[in-house]
């Protein structure tokens, strides 16, 4: 059996071994000439930038690629969990460090609010059900059939998958301070709290269960690593090479076309390409259902990213390795995001220094950041090329006051990206960061299915797929293949 996947996301990738372990012939073809999409790496003068996820959770779900060859994670890559998983800082200066270990959480949270002490307690106990249900049973069940999603309803209901995240939070938590820190988790996979339902609870537990990890040497390590497996697994390569068409007839795959005319036939096609651009662009043939024309057309799209990555010539020693900062509003903020379209000054960031815990991402002496703002996607028609300065200028000074004394005199490398680079480099629908939005009626069998209701031997793992994005996400959805194909 002849499989090919387009794409190097961590979706793809693992995709690529789970397929191979199955015995098919698999060839992994990537538009850049470096694998990883999101979690591509960016090397300057001594600087190692992780493009996209830094966060490292679930590790099993990476160890289990390696296992499936019988051989051994450790041999390939270096996981250490952290202690302090990200540190909270809000606008008057408050800090809350955020972790595994209760006790701390709970003295904490009874300096702010005493009351809100129990109710912390109620929500982990809601969310581990949540968990039970959303990640552990359902998280690599294919919902291409709408029977799979029906029979679940009762449960999803009861779990009160209708509410917003933000709402489950506020029933058991009173302090806004509180409800944000512990409702921000769907930003993480592009999400806005207000609106995305409340399944998504089940990342707050899925931390707690296995830990929060980062990869020694980076992200980009894993990728290297599992680039390496692929390479001894005999599964070939192409890098450097776009797919521009897939190619069917009678409405079954045949192959591929390459950027530089190759045809290449295949049984399946795996796509980890982003599926609305995949549907629109890759294959333009094809005629669509006016049900399913309606269904690309109603997705909501998840938000946009700014990046600045950043080295600089001293160490900010009592800098976390995560820190998030909360703007002064809120709700106010992730309104001009998601449905406003709009700039506003008052950002919130998480602020990365992998060189907190791992000296080698930085020369001595310097340490190594990226700051991610969330901003409106591509549907915003913001002018990048004149908005990007201001951008990096605005977040820039925010550090400086709150965190980074006198940052812009130490910085010695720096360049950043936007929503330009998601859309055109990793060929992502209005330069999205995260596909599209994890909302109630985007999940499951709303989502883009995983075996496509388009064309028969064509597939799709990775964000815009069930379960959805984040890694532990995308590598679930390479996990459904082995059940679908
Ligand atoms: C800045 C940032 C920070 C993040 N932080 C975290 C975190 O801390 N923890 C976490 O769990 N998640 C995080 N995420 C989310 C996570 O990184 C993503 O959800 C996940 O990596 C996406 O993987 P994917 O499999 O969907 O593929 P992607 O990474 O989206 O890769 C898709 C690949 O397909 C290639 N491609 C597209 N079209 C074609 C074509 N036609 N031909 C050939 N190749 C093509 C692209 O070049 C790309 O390499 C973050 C994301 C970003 C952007």
């Amino acid at each position: 059996m002849k499989s090919i996947v387009i794409g190097s996301g961590f979706g793809g990738i693992a995709a690529a071994l789970r397929l191979k372990a199955k015995n098919h012939n698999v060839t992994l073809i990537e538009k850049h000439s470096d694998l990883g999409g999101r979690a591509r790496v960016f090397k300057k003068n001594g600087f190692t930038f992780d493009g996209g996820p830094t966060v490292i959770t679930a590790p099993h779900l990476i160890q289990e690629l390696f296992e499936l060859f019988n051989k051994k994670s450790e041999n390939y890559i270096e996981l250490a969990p952290l202690k302090t998983w990200y540190r909270f800082i809000f606008e008057d200066g408050m800090k809350f460090d955020y972790s595994g270990n209760e006790n701390q959480m709970k003295k904490q949270i009874e300096k702010i609010n005493k009351e809100d002490v129990n109710g912390y307690e109620e929500l982990v106990k809601f969310t581990k059900k949540i968990f039970d249900k959303g990640f552990t049973e359902l998280a690599d069940v294919p919902f291409d059939k709408l029977l799979v999603l029906m029979r679940q309803l009762p449960a999803l209901l009861k779990l009160k998958s209708y509410k917003s995240v933000y709402s489950l939070v506020s029933t058991y938590i009173k302090n806004e301070k509180l409800r944000r820190m512990l409702s921000m988790h769907p930003l993480l996979v592009g999400g806005n709290p207000f609106t995305t339902t409340s399944i998504y609870g089940l990342i707050l537990y899925l931390e707690k269960k296995w830990g929060i990890y980062y990869s020694m040497g980076g992200t980009g390590k894993i990728i290297s690593g599992l680039e390496k497996l692929m390479i001894e697994e005999k599964i070939e390569l192409i890098k450097g090479h776009e797919v521009i068409n897939i190619i069917s007839s009678n409405n079954k795959i045949d192959g591929v076309k390459l950027d530089n005319q190759k045809e290449i036939s295949a049984d399946n096609v795996i796509c980890n390409a982003d599926p609305p651009a995949v549907y629109e662009k890759l294959l333009t043939k094809k005629k669509f259902s006016p049900l399913f024309q309606w269904k690309k057309k109603r997705m909501h799209y998840s938000m946009g990213l700014f990046v600045y990555y950043f080295g600089t010539k001293k160490t900010y020693d009592d800098v976390e390795h995560h820190t998030i900062k909360f703007g002064d509003k809120y709700k106010e903020h992730l309104d001009d995001i998601f449905d406003n379209k709009k700039l506003n000054d008052d950002i919130s960031y998480y602020l990365h220094r992998p060189s907190a815990t791992d000296k080698s991402m930085a020369p001595e002496g310097h340490d190594c950041f990226y700051v991610l703002v969330p901003v409106p996607n591509n549907q915003s028609t913001i002018d990048w090329s004149t908005e990007g300065d201001k951008m990096k200028n605005l977040i820039i000074n925010k550090m400086e006051k709150a965190l980074l004394p006198n940052l812009r005199e130490n910085i010695v490398e720096d360049f950043y990206l936007t929503p330009d680079y998601f859309e055109k480099e990793l060929n992502t629908k209005y330069g999205s960061g995260f596909s599209i939005q994890p909302k109630f009626t985007q999940s499951a069998y709303f989502r883009f299915h995983n075996k496509s209701e388009i064309c028969e031997g064509l597939y799709f793992v990775g964000a815009g797929t069930h379960p959805g994005a984040g890694v532990p996400g995308v590598l679930s959805s390479a996990k459904i293949l082995d059940k679908i194909l």
